[in-house]
């Protein structure tokens, strides 16, 4: 798949294309919601998707009138926390939504705003899909399918302290049109993250564009993931002065060592990429600006193996007493990864609690 890098050069050739003929394309667009997702997309048809809704205080339902939607074919949210349902339910009840996937069964939260979602979805009778493994196709008269794969979840699910793991079960989604292709996964994790690693075929995370897992958390891209995306272009979903750090600078090392070109929407704005199915164009709202808002203050709360009481390694998942109390016995740590030292750890629990603990 070839990207345009001298945009301004396609934009015109693809002026000059589309003047001659009807070309269908495909939009993709990365909305600026602040530190959220929400991924519009625009099938040559005219039919909309929409993968997410942002955050609380988004200005999600009027991005969209602006883009002229009406109707959403297809809703779904990648999971259900604030960042990525906050607008959901207005969404819901402003647009005429014909089909909405989420997580699914066992991944329900208790909280004001997952609860407006569910009224709003049974105040407008919206049909709600389960996230079972399956293909939306798009066609278009002259120009590829546009499809839509929900790829598999974790089976059985992974658990968080006996619960559901909100961002581990993220929905992952493929969109394919022609030879273009991208991957999005909310906030998958290192756990999950490894589970698709293991489960799927080489080729099913092999795509042009990534959006990158949580809003470029340290915790969610890695080497092994990235050598299998090989993303040419990565999207950063994230907002200005975010109180998590996001993007961190572990994982936009990561992204500039694989050699992708990173977009962001804190620095840029909306991000949108623009494909007849061969060759794919990025625009952005804005020339790279500074993000200048300091974060907020935020506490760390990641256990520090060093000083954790015995009560606090038992909390973490997979660490029952035996383990808890062999971790306090190999102290002192200078890296998480002297965790391996601990009999009965091995690389799989250590992947998982990484993100998790902490040795200062
Ligand atoms: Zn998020």
């Amino acid at each position: 798949m070839r990207s345009c890098k001298f945009w301004l050069l396609c934009l015109l050739l693809l002026g000059a294309g589309l003047a001659f003929a009807q070309v269908p394309l495909l939009v993709i667009e990365f909305l600026d919601v602040g530190q959220g997702d929400a991924l519009l997309i625009t099938a040559p048809n005219g039919k909309r998707i929409l993968i997410d809704a942002g955050p609380n205080d988004a200005p999600t339902v009027e991005l969209l009138r602006q883009r002229g939607v009406k109707a959403l074919d297809l809703f779904v949210t990648s999971h259900n926390d604030a960042d990525h349902i906050g607008q959901a339910a207005e969404v819901i009840l402003a647009f005429d939504i014909k089909r909405y996937l989420d997580q699914g069964e066992g991944c329900e939260k208790t909280t004001r705003t997952f609860g407006d979602v569910l009224d709003a979805l049974v105040q407008r009778m919206v049909p709600v899909l389960e996230p079972s493994p399956r293909p939306f196709t798009v066609p278009s008269n002259q120009g590829p399918t546009l499809t839509i794969t929900i790829l598999p979840l974790p089976d059985p699910r992974i658990l968080d302290n006996g619960v559901c793991d909100s961002n581990n079960n993220s929905v992952p989604v493929r969109i394919d049109y022609g030879e273009f292709s991208l991957f999005t996964a909310g906030d998958a994790g290192f756990p999950e993250i490894n589970w698709f690693l293991n489960q799927y075929p080489e080729e099913q995370l092999d795509v042009d564009v990534l959006k990158v897992l949580h809003h470029g958390s340290r915790n969610n891209t890695n080497t092994r993931f990235l050598q299998r995306v090989t993303p040419e272009v990565a999207v950063i979903s994230v907002g200005c002065g975010n109180p998590f750090g996001h993007p961190h600078q572990q994982a936009l090392q990561l992204l500039a060592d694989t050699g992708a070109q990173v977009y962001r929407t804190d620095l840029q704005g909306t991000v949108t990429i623009t494909t007849d199915g061969v060759d794919y164009w990025v625009a952005t709202q804005r020339s790279l600006s500074v993000c200048t808002a300091l974060p907020s203050p935020t506490t760390d709360l990641r256990v520090n193996l060093n000083t954790a009481t015995q009560a606090e390694l038992e909390a973490l998942p997979g660490i029952g007493p035996v383990l808890a109390r062999r971790i306090i016995e190999n102290r002192p740590y200078s890296s998480v990864d002297d965790l391996l030292r601990v009999s009965g750890i091995g690389p799989a629990t250590l992947e998982r609690l990484r993100p998790l603990v902490r040795v200062n």
